[in-house]
């Protein structure tokens, strides 16, 4: 069972990471259903200013509130637009999160500048803080979530600071009641807590799609990744014009260590494969364990420099021999691969699968430890 202590320790380590790519990518779907929401919302409200004015409101609080929600449309039409796109802008999610908590302090301002009971005090508008950062739980970044919660926290304890200094004595209204200290610092706290709250909802999903998308025994991210991310790696360097190439790994004769070591010392050397190449990988190589002894290895270079790093890849493997236990004679271990790139040989993941699988089998026919790229060897 977790304890409190050791999730605040993990979600405070998760604080510092990005979060894993997929999780970003959903994020980014989940900014696009925000983005619409808003807008949505936007329009409803310009009804209200309209209404304000046909029921003998003022001309000129109307005329501020058609501009103000006006403004507010146009914005929520620029963050539509931009988590459209299919670039994603690492900035949008805080920018547009903060305009959302943003948006409510203007409203308490006006409301406060008319009357500072009604801004201090007003249930209906402060409770749009604790939506608005509940809503960051669709970005599925904690470091968003954790920012936009002090920005509320921040613009709230500002505002009422501000009117409780320039106010001369007790700040109080018929309709409001009287402002005390006491409940404004409530108000911030219940603000921390559902901070806390919406970021433990982050953790707790980021937890899930982590443990859904790792493979268990190696650490390496499964064929999610490969049916999830990989397909707009392929659209991202298709759009920049480069070549990206699958490369499809299966270990040679790995029954055999089953055989001779038994499972247990079997998965430990799968375990040292991993580690192995883990040694030689950069964070832009990502590699996958898609079946049994079976990897792919995502490479953004072209066919022959990609050839070059897996090859270099199997000899290092090679000279890194699996120790099954202390004093045991050392085993080699290699792997065959079959290596097929976008676009030259196809331009989506089934394709690049099928032509990478048709050079492994070539390159196990051939003798096995080699890495084949062409249809023709
Ligand atoms: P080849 O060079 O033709 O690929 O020979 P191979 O023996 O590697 O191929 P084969 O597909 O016949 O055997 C793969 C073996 O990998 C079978 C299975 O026992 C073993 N294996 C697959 N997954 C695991 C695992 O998670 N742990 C262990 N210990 N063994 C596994
Ligand atoms: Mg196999
Ligand atoms: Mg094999």
């Amino acid at each position: 069972m977790t304890t409190l202590r050791d999730t605040f320790a993990q979600v405070q380590r998760s604080l510092r990471d990005p979060p894993d790519e997929i999780l970003l990518e959903l994020g980014a779907d989940g900014e696009v259903l925000l983005a619409r929401l808003r807008l949505v919302i936007a329009a409803a409200l310009i009804l209200l200013p309209v209404i304000n004015f046909y029921t003998g409101g003022g001309g000129y609080e109307s005329l501020v509130g058609v501009t103000g929600v006006g403004l507010a449309l146009l914005l929520s039409q620029v963050w539509l637009t931009m988590a459209r796109r299919r670039r994603r802008h690492r900035w949008l999610p805080y920018v547009s999160a903060g305009f959302d908590v943003s948006v409510v302090s203007i409203v308490l301002l006006l409301l406060a500048f008319r009357s500072p009971a009604a801004g201090l005090n007003s249930v209906v508008v402060w409770g749009c803080y604790p939506l608005a950062v509940l809503a960051t739980a669709l970005r599925n970044d904690l470091r968003v979530t954790f920012s936009v919660g002090l920005l509320a926290i921040a613009q709230f304890l500002g505002i009422s600071a501000f009117f409780q200094y320039i106010s001369v004595g007790p700040i109080s209204s018929a309709d409001y009641g009287t402002v005390h200290v006491s409940t404004q610092l409530q108000r911030a706290a219940l603000l921390a807590a559902s901070t806390i709250i919406t970021m433990l909802i982050v953790f707790r999903m980021q937890r899930l799609v982590q443990m859904s998308g790792t493979d268990g025994l190696t650490g390496l991210p499964n064929r999610s990744f490969l049916n999830h991310r990989v397909p707009n790696l392929i659209a991202d360097s298709r759009s920049e014009g480069d070549t990206l190439c699958l490369a499809l790994l299966d270990l040679d004769y790995f029954k055999r260590i089953n055989d001779e070591l038994g499972h247990q010392a079997g998965d430990r050397a799968l375990r040292h494969i991993v580690e192995s190449l883990r040694l030689e990988l950069r964070r832009d190589e990502p590699l996958l364990r898609v079946g049994g002894e079976e990897f792919v290895l995502v490479l953004r270079q072209p066919v022959g420099a990609a050839w070059e790093r897996l090859d270099f890849l199997r000899r290092k493997l090679q000279e890194r021999p699996f120790l099954p236990e202390a004093g045991a004679e050392p085993r080699v271990l290699t792997f065959s691969a079959g290596l097929s790139c976008c676009p030259a040989d196809a331009v989506d993941v089934s394709g690049l699968m099928r032509s990478a699988d048709l050079r492994l089998r070539a390159a196990k026919l051939a003798g096995r430890n080699r890495v084949i790229a062409r249809d023709d060897l």
